[in-house]
């Protein structure tokens, strides 16, 4: 018989929060994680998101709270630094807060618990009050560093120490940070580490980490939510998926949609065309201010914006059930981010769309991703919007098919461009495939499978065709002048190659099918990095311990964390500390001298209250 939260012993505030929330059984990561933490246990947990993992490790180590004697002396706690009882690591700033907000909600009815989001792209004034006297901190890691750094913060009092999906910490080049957080909290009873996989580099730092962590795998391989149906559109390329696209946000079955686009240069354009169709759009990306991240993220939360397109900054985090559809515009990085990205929607035990829109050129990517997922993806097409043959195979891109995509049509840089482009890139299209893309006989072409919202006649009439179209003059130039064509930095899979010139001919004619993993490596990129800052650089991989660089940054010093005591590094103030972090959640590694660090902020006048904290939180009053 399967369990009730009320056979694990957990404090009665928690278990009414339970019931506020919802939550009736245990998810399997909680049936297995909660009874074994509890014990005090350290733990190695491969759970995927939407799993249930946030209060699989929040509910047990929230219930020490209960308990301890910490709540009883509030006055203490905020005239002294900062010494949270429980610390959860966090890759992104989106994933922190929303773990933050879990952790209010668990906590409503433990009184006097305060709860505090630390991460980059926030005042640091702001943020250092709000952490005043919490007992439990959600941070992401640079930023806590910092404020380590700043003496604002100190984990020598960290009973339990949570490294929320610590796969991606280590893609975003966070294991030395991880491992000084470790040492800052040496004092801990308890790790408790969350991973998509249990790849080696997850269990070399797990054994640096941990003592003797028993091990839980929730679900082997990468499989998802089986409550989303996932479809895969191929497409000739850009104005074709952006018919697709429409064709997709426009179906009456769209409640909220999350739209993934590569870079955050096609995150801005593809908001920007479909708010001028009329859709209720809202974008975000790395490159924007916290403050307007968090703004549009309310807005889809609040579900007074429909549609949200986004890089991956938002694939792990945001949970919000009425999302019923993810769109992949752009193909993912990275083929764990995939899984993430479609965790947007099915959430709650709803159902949900996950539809990926690839091009021929792309399908050593989808097949990679396809034995990633050991799982075929259920090729559809649209009536109407049917891809065109896909090339022969060996020939390049269609010259040898004669009508591959894009092929025979006088190739890339000439005057129509891809897609039969070179008109603008308006959306809408309709019609059988657009104006300019080449009839192709349907009958020579191998039959897939007819999609669910075939619809022809069903389907919802778009009136983008009717309205005028965009004026580019306004885009940069480009954009402007080259259409997408020419635009610096987009994906290169789904570009015409004429940019290749300097790449290896193997790997330009042997297209990706040899290639399963190669290019998500190797490609370069200007999008984000997943904590939302634009990146210029390959992602780091696994051993390679040079920083990504951000743009504007120096190069940056090797950390020797041979010869590091790593507390009077940290607590060696500011004085010799030649370089400080512009960046928002990784430590010293940037630079300049411009954010010296501030002195004390106890004597400052504070007139915000912090955002997080919980309602029973008693008030302050600054003043005094
Ligand atoms: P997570 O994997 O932590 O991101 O959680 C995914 C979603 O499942 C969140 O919306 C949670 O509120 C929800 N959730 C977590 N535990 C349960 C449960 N036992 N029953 C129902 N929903 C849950």
């Amino acid at each position: 018989m399967s369990k009730t939260f009320a056979d694990f012993s957990l404090d009665a505030t928690l278990i009414q929060a339970i019931e506020g929330l919802g939550f009736t059984t245990p998810t399997p990561v909680q049936e297995q994680a909660i009874p074994a933490a509890l014990e005090g246990k350290d733990l190695l947990v491969s759970s995927q998101t939407g799993s249930g993992k946030t209060a699989a490790f929040l509910l047990p180590t929230l219930n020490a709270l209960a308990t301890e004697e910490a709540l009883s002396s509030f006055k203490d706690r905020m005239k002294a630094v900062t010494q949270p009882n429980i610390l959860v690591i966090s890759p992104t700033r989106e994933l922190a807060q929303q773990v933050c907000q879990d952790a209010i909600a668990l906590v409503r009815h433990m009184k006097g618990v305060r709860v505090a989001a630390i991460m980059g792209g926030m005042p640091f004034a702001k943020q250092i009050q709000q952490l005043k006297g919490a007992q439990v901190v959600v941070a992401t890691p640079g930023r806590l560093l910092d404020l380590v750094n700043r003496r604002q913060i100190k984990l020598d009092k960290v009973d339990a120490l949570i490294v929320d999906e610590a796969d991606r910490m280590l893609d975003l080049g966070f294991s030395e940070d991880l491992e000084a957080i470790g040492e800052l909290a040496a004092n801990r009873k308890q790790t408790l580490m969350f991973s998509a996989t249990f790849a080696p580099r997850i269990v070399t730092l797990a054994e640096r980490m941990m003592n003797n962590p028993l091990r839980i795998a929730i679900e082997t391989g990468h499989s998802t939510n089986t409550d989303i149906t996932q479809t895969l559109h191929w497409t000739d390329g850009f104005e074709h998926k952006k018919k697709l696209l429409t064709h997709w946000l426009s179906h009456e079955s769209v409640d909220q949609a999350v739209v993934f686009a590569s870079t955050q240069e096609d995150t801005d354009m593809l908001a920007e065309e479909l708010a001028e169709a009329g859709l209720s759009v809202v974008a975000l990306h790395g490159a924007m201010p916290q403050t307007v991240r968090n703004r549009r993220l309310r807005s889809i939360r609040e579900g007074r914006a429909k549609i949200l397109v986004a890089t991956d900054v938002a694939a792990r985090g945001l949970d919000v059930p009425t999302i019923s559809h993810v769109i992949n515009f752009g193909l993912p990085m990275k083929n764990e981010d995939y899984v993430h990205r479609i965790g947007r929607t099915g959430r709650a035990g709803r159902t949900g769309n996950a539809i990926t829109l690839a091009t021929y050129r792309e399908r050593g990517k989808i097949r990679a991703l396809e034995d990633f997922l050991d799982a075929r993806l259920n090729v559809s097409e649209i009536e109407g919007l049917e891809p065109s043959p896909p090339p022969a195979r060996g020939s390049r891109d269609g010259g040898g098919a004669g009508r591959g995509r894009d092929g025979g049509r006088g190739g890339f840089g000439g005057g129509r461009g891809r897609d039969g482009g070179g008109r603008g890139s308006s959306f809408g299209g309709g019609g059988r495939g657009g104006d300019d893309r080449p009839r192709r006989s349907y009958d020579d072409k191998p039959r897939t499978e007819r999609p669910a919202y075939a619809g022809g006649d069903d389907r919802p009439q778009r009136s983008f065709d009717d309205r005028p179209k965009r004026d580019f003059g306004d885009r940069p130039a480009p954009r402007r002048e080259g259409g997408f064509a020419d635009r610096p930095q987009r994906s290169f899979d789904d570009r015409p190659k004429r940019d290749f010139g300097d790449r290896p001919a193997p790997r330009r004619e042997g297209g990706f099918a040899d290639r399963p993993q190669r290019s998500f490596a190797d490609k370069p990129r200007s999008a984000d990095d997943n904590r939302g800052n634009r990146v210029d650089y390959k992602p780091a991989r696994e051993g390679d311990r040079s920083a990504p660089r951000r743009e504007g940054d120096r190069p940056a010093p090797r950390r020797d964390f041979g010869d590091r005591p790593a507390t009077p590094r940290r607590e060696g103030g500011f004085g010799d500390r030649p370089q400080r972090s512009f960046s928002d959640d990784r430590p010293k590694r940037t630079f300049g001298t411009e954010e010296r660090p501030r002195r004390s902020f106890d004597d400052k006048p504070r007139t915000e209250r912090p955002a997080f904290g919980g309602e029973d939180r008693p008030r302050r009053k600054f003043n005094d």
